[in-house]
């Protein structure tokens, strides 16, 4: 049977821990019941450089379940790395991973059709948001905006998926050869190619606690988005600036021809108007240049995308659970 890892980033999610790590404890036993999963499947929980207690409580629940597992990032590096950190652990010790928040936004029921769907051959299932009732107005449709500029920029990505989704172990194998230090995980999991199936759900509230993704978080992540899978912000700026060529020839005909007539186009406010506007065109167009330029520096530094501190897990240390007194 195979062993199922669930992979949850938390960044200070003290309040919330406490109502997620038995639910999840739950879905695993349901499963192991019904004989979907092995055994012994586990959560595991990515600490991302909490400042808060979160941490000691991960362990604390390492101590008393057995199901769940730890691994402790050194310090804070976003969510899209401790995932990622959480995946690459977890595919050693799995078969087969699912990643979800640790807020429970998303419909925990839907893991069970998720398992389906892999037993019936698919190597990644994506958890869709079909209804986003729940979501405050600026949430929706600052997000659905987002999946909208996505596809305009002709970047492939699931419309209304997350990070909530099943991988194979073979699927995540392939992920970690996708060594890019721009991680944009939603985008990049098109890409490995192996057969994809969905399952839907209604997006809930937060269990507990306070969003971690600020809008300033938000953009940046849209904008790495783009940034990283797609190169039409470019050739944009390049049209833009052919356009204005032609627009700067067809006012120099203009004014000749009306100097010619005996007209002479008098006043300085078009002239320094012009100049502020290509101006302003090319600072526009170097700073962007500029943001691809310093995602290729990133790139070639090409640094460990994570340090790993700890790893509570079982195989880890060898150690038998019944020996330990776990439950
Ligand atoms: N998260 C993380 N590192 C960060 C920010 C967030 O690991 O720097 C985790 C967080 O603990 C949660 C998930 O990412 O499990 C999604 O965050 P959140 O629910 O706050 O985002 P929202 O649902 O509001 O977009
Ligand atoms: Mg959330």
């Amino acid at each position: 049977m195979d062993r199922l890892a669930i992979v949850v980033p938390c960044y200070n999610e003290e309040e919330v821990l406490p109502i997620t790590v038995p639910e999840l404890n739950k879905v695993l036993k349901d499963l192991a019941a019904k004989e979907k999963i092995s055994q012994d499947s586990f959560v595991m929980y990515v600490d991302d450089g909490s400042s808060d207690r979160t941490w000691e409580f991960i362990v604390s629940c390492h101590e008393e379940y057995e199901q769940v597992f730890g691994l402790k990032l050194a310090g804070n590096v976003g969510h899209q790395f401790a995932l990622t950190a959480g995946l690459l652990t977890a595919k050693d010790l799995a078969d087969v991973i699912i990643s979800i928040d640790a807020d429970l936004q998303d419909d925990i029921t839907v893991i069970e059709d998720m398992i389906d769907k892999f037993h019936e051959g698919k190597d990644i299932v994506y958890g869709v948001r079909n209804d986003r009732k729940k979501d405050s107005f600026f949430k929706r449709t600052t997000a659905q905006g987002f999946y909208k500029v996505m596809a305009m920029m002709g970047v492939r990505t699931v419309y209304n998926h997350a990070d909530f989704r099943l991988m194979s172990k073979r699927a995540v194998e392939q992920f970690s050869k996708y060594t890019e230090t721009n991680l944009f995980l939603r985008g990049m999991m098109p890409l490995i190619g192996y057969e994809t199936d969905c399952v839907y759900y209604e997006r809930g509230e937060r269990a507990a606690g306070e969003s971690k993704y600020p809008i300033k978080k938000m953009i940046a992540l849209a904008w790495n988005g783009i940034t990283s899978f797609s190169v039409k912000p470019i050739s944009f700026i390049t049209w833009l600036g052919m356009m204005i060529i032609l627009l700067s020839i067809a006012a120099a005909v203009y004014a000749f021809g009306s100097y010619l007539s005996g007209h002479v186009v008098a006043g300085w406010t078009s002239l320094i108007l012009s100049i502020w506007f290509i101006g302003g065109v090319q600072l526009f167009a170097i700073g962007l240049i500029g943001q691809y330029i310093g995602k290729i520096y990133i790139e070639v530094k090409h640094r460990p995308r994570y340090n790993i501190e700890t790893v509570l897990a079982d195989e880890y240390y060898g150690m038998d659970n019944a020996k330990a007194g776990k439950r």
